[in-house]
């Protein structure tokens, strides 16, 4: 539930306010209401206000902004064999980013040890400005863990993952509060890449953005906001059949479902299988610019099989924008075949508004919506939530 202190802060945290007139407008309030919950924010140390600089002569009007040296948040992108950290203050201004190598397959106990021991060592480095009159040090607030998996609708476990063995229904959150010290929250990584594709480029309030890498990934932003669905699973299109797809066993139990057709690990399986041994998503990259026969065919076959799925998910979301993210994307040959399907399976009416574009750098959008989830966190459930209800 959110309270009327914490509405205020977070339309000027999300930089959409940044006067006492913006306030007042945007929760349409009158103007001495959002002046008495500002100064309430302000006494509470978490908003401050000053003269806008930039402004020419007559009155400057006043700036409002969160108060610097409230600490930071940390953002942590599980990949299969790195982990991308970032610290961030809570406005979001990054303050210090790490990689880490690690093994998912190691089990979340070791992984997430290794990962808290790095990122409280980033953390103390990266440290508030000398210059920044910070009465307060840039202490951990809260943690955000993306991971390559579903996650639950309490965004504390993972649920399932079709590659990160030991990890299904492993409170990530609770052993994030005992590594890290601080609140933790777990969301799917191809989540956070649609809230922070939204924050980086705001526009298109209806996205679908869709990851092909080893696994494939979708995630849904509704009128400017993520969609989770019911417990969490809104936009795991990984687990739908492929009709008419050779019956290849998946992590599920069932068969022939679009991961085990047509995402990257797939793709790699199936070259192996015809001889051709590819051991990363880089050789299948380079096999497919190098004109490979067997290579190009698969992905362009892979692009089909993605592409009828999403012409549903299109079809019912009716979304401004496809976002193509992940290193199979990239591939002409896959793009071309999805967007054909795409374009002969929708009505018209559904494409004319649509653009289908491609993310070049997934990974930093990513982080940026950690940050963001990691921020709300904190002010949610950390130290700071206090201060702000
Ligand atoms: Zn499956």
């Amino acid at each position: 539930m959110t309270t009327p202190h914490a509405q205020v802060l977070d339309l000027v945290r999300g930089g959409t306010a940044s006067s006492r007139a913006d306030v007042a407008r945007l929760l349409s309030m009158s103007a001495s209401t959002a002046s008495a919950r500002v100064d309430a924010l302000v006494r509470r140390g978490l908003l401050v206000e000053h003269s806008d600089s930039t402004a020419r002569a007559g009155r400057r009007p006043r700036v409002l902004r969160l108060r610097p040296g409230l600490g930071s948040v940390a953002a942590v992108d599980l990949r299969h064999a790195v982990a991308h950290l970032t610290v961030a203050d809570l406005s979001g201004e990054v303050l210090g980013s790490d990689r880490l190598p690690v093994s998912l397959d190691e089990g979340p106990r070791v992984v997430l040890g290794a990962v808290a021991d790095a990122v409280l060592a980033l953390a103390s480095r990266s440290v508030t400005a000398p210059d920044e009159p910070s009465q307060e040090r840039s202490g951990l607030q809260a943690v955000c863990v993306g991971v390559p998996g579903p996650v639950g609708p309490a965004l504390d476990r993972v649920v399932a993952p079709a590659r990160m063995p030991g990890w299904n229904g492993v409170d990530v959150a609770a052993l994030g509060q005992e590594l890290f010290g601080v609140p933790t929250l777990v969301e799917n990584d191809v989540n956070l890449l649609a809230v922070g594709d939204h924050l980086q480029r705001p526009g298109a309030d209806h996205r679908v953005v869709v990851t092909v890498d080893t696994g494939i990934g979708c995630g849904v932003v509704v009128d400017g906001r993520l969609h989770r669905g019911a417990s969490g699973m809104a936009g795991d299109v990984s687990h739908t059949t492929v009709v008419g797809a050779p019956r290849v066993p998946c992590s599920c139990g069932r068969t022939a479902c679009l991961d085990v057709i047509a995402s990257g690990s797939a793709l790699l399986s199936a070259l192996g299988e015809a001889g051709v041994p590819t051991a990363s998503m880089d050789e299948l990259i380079r096999a497919v610019h190098d004109g490979h026969p067997l290579a190009t065919g698969l992905v362009r076959e892979a692009g089909e099989r993605i592409g009828d799925v999403l012409s549903t998910v299109i079809s019912f979301f009716n979304p401004a924008e496809l976002v193509l993210a992940g290193p199979v994307s990239s591939l002409p040959p896959f793009v071309a075949a999805l967007r054909s399907r795409v374009y002969a399976s929708c009505l018209p009416a559904t494409t004319a508004s649509l653009a289908i574009t491609r993310l070049a750098d997934g990974g930093e959008a990513t982080r940026a919506g950690a940050i963001r989830l990691a921020a709300d966190h904190a002010f949610a459930a950390g130290p700071l939530a206090a201060r702000v209800r």
